[in-house]
């Protein structure tokens, strides 16, 4: 990898367990199961562009993106399968969602007199554009949708558009089930009951959907029409319960490279604060990431419940007093090895005392949150371990 790559920090992407897990999931569904591939947050942070162009390949039927913006950069990449635009729209989105042919969800009324005022301002002498549309139906996420009781006249709202297509309607699982299998069941109830209203209504052939990667695996009776998934294409699981219920390839993997070795006697200080003291002679290797590249970046959380709370304060009091068990670690060829002393901006150290290999320029694996890496770290792409292509960012 060093003669094609002159970064001493990369990340390495595999298409090829991209294409892996996509056959896993569509192993798991029914032949006439749609399969949406979610690649928002610029595909989880695998490049949304790369990976839509993969599942587009694959067959995938549709795909998902939080936000209007990302869906237009598909398209301007030559994306044409469908895309769905999960989040609400600004009315100044309308007249892009039109040229882009994106397929749009609708949360809320005024979302659709925003539409009909586009499609009714459109010259008529171009060819009466179509906009496609999925319903949002809030049964127990708290964030988007309609009320149940609401769906059945905003059904009939879109349906009175003339140049609206009333596609789909669809819902979000607000639990991951292995915790709340129970909360999760009751949203699939109301959902469904939500979905006879529109059929006594004379509502028919929508496309249904609400499973996402945790109901694929603990839901099968969730499939409906069609599955969402992220998590599962990009080779990991819901929660740790989940795991080895697919035969799932992990395409992801952060390296960088052995930049300094040096020797410390013991009961030295290490890093920024000192928070860090050798109890022996140690041998420190120095690694060119930190938290600018994302590395140590974890979103803060408010604790679920009394539980976790205290977890978190076990966990923090572990770390403080350095115990291996939560010491975050990196992988090298000869094994693990632990972080000493506070991740910089963009230098770490690393305990590499008794590790075979550990020498200038041996590639680490770093385990790091795969959105919270920065584009300014080289994206690989690979194909069968082939180089099909380098995205950097272009300001760097
Ligand atoms: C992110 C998202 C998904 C995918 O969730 P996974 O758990 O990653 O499968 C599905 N549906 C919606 C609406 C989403 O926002």
């Amino acid at each position: 990898m060093q003669q094609i790559c002159p970064s001493t920090k990369w990340v390495e992407i595999h298409l090829d367990a991209i294409e892996h897990n996509y056959l896993q999931v569509r192993q798991r569904l029914d032949d006439k199961t749609r399969l949406l591939g979610v690649v928002k947050a610029d595909a989880y942070g695998h490049g949304a562009l790369e990976v839509a162009r993969v599942l587009e390949k694959m067959g995938v039927d549709m795909l998902g993106v939080t936000t209007v913006e990302e869906g237009c950069q598909l398209r301007e990449n030559q994306i044409s399968i469908p895309i769905l635009v999960f989040a609400p729209f600004l009315p100044d989105e309308v007249e892009k969602i039109i040229s882009y042919d994106l397929t749009v969800t609708v949360a809320a009324k005024e979302q659709i007199e925003w539409l009909k005022q586009a499609l009714l301002s459109n010259s008529p002498d171009i060819n009466s554009p179509d906009i496609k549309v999925h319903l949002k139906v809030e049964t127990g996420m708290g964030r988007t949708g309609f009320m149940p009781a609401e769906i059945t006249e905003a059904a009939r709202e879109v349906l009175a558009v003339p140049g609206l297509i009333l596609e789909g309607v669809y819902s979000h699982f607000a639990t991951a089930m292995w915790k709340n299998k129970r909360y999760a069941k009751l949203q699939l109830k109301l959902f469904q009951e939500t979905l006879q209203k529109l059929e006594q209504a004379g509502i028919n052939e929508l496309v249904k959907h609400i499973s996402n990667s945790a109901a694929i695996l603990d839901l099968p009776e969730a499939q409906l029409d069609m599955v969402r998934t992220g998590t599962l294409l990009y080779g990991q699981v819901p929660s740790p319960r989940h795991e080895g219920m697919l035969e799932l390839m992990d395409p992801w993997l952060f390296k960088a490279r052995i930049i300094h070795l040096r020797e410390l006697p013991a009961g030295y200080g290490v890093g920024y604060g000192r928070t860090y003291k050798t109890t022996r002679k140690t041998m420190v290797a120095i690694l060119p990431i930190g938290f600018m590249d994302g590395f140590q970046m974890e979103p803060v959380l408010k604790p679920a419940g009394f539980w976790e709370l205290l977890k978190g304060g076990i966990k923090q009091f572990l770390y403080y007093i350095n115990h291996p068990l939560v010491t975050p670690s990196v992988l090298l060829p000869g094994g693990g090895a632990r972080i000493i002393g506070k991740v910089g901006m963009q230098l770490t150290m690393i305990n590499v005392t008794g590790i075979k290999g550990a020498e200038i320029g041996t590639e680490v694996r770093i385990p790091v949150r795969r959105t919270a890496v920065s584009l300014a770290v080289p994206r690989l792409y690979l194909q069968d371990s082939k180089l099909m292509g380098i995205r950097r960012s272009e300001n760097t």
